[in-house]
């Protein structure tokens, strides 16, 4: 869908850097982006940035996680089902998981007596591509 379509049909105002800053994220949409380079990219101001990014969370079109003490941003993945992200803590790149790896845990809490189970979305490390890169220090 085209991203005027997609803020319209929110009744999100459409600006030029909301729909720049949205058309990035999609096109970019393998990997998690800092707010830096999102403004970088578009050249806003960073509280046009951070705007648009707290109103396009808030509509489910971009979903966000701590790297390192910072928050990263990514198109949304498969929209409204439970998956897992395999993140790289250097580059940002996101690898959907389409299955769970915890059900024989989450059946263990349940048989222990726990309710209301849940657990991150999120895995971090390395990939294989920074690691050949070495830019780990
Ligand atoms: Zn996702
Ligand atoms: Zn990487
Ligand atoms: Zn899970």
């Amino acid at each position: 869908m085209d991203t005027v379509n997609m803020l319209n049909e929110k009744k999100i105002k459409t600006t030029k850097y909301r729909i720049e800053i949205l058309d990035f994220l999609i096109k970019e949409e393998n990997r998690f982006i800092s707010i830096d380079e999102i403004q970088e990219k578009v050249s806003s101001d960073f509280s046009t940035a951070y705007r648009a990014l707290e109103l396009f969370e808030e509509n489910n079109f971009i979903y966000k996680t701590k790297i390192k003490e910072k928050f990263y941003y990514t198109y949304r993945c498969d929209e409204g089902k439970n998956h897992h992200h395999l993140i790289c803590t250097e580059c940002g790149l996101k690898i959907v998981l389409d299955f769970c790896p915890f059900e024989t845990l989450e059946k263990k809490y349940y048989d222990l007596g726990f309710d209301s189970f849940y657990h991150s979305r999120d895995f971090f490390g390395v990939c294989q591509n920074c690691k050949d890169q070495n830019i780990i220090d």
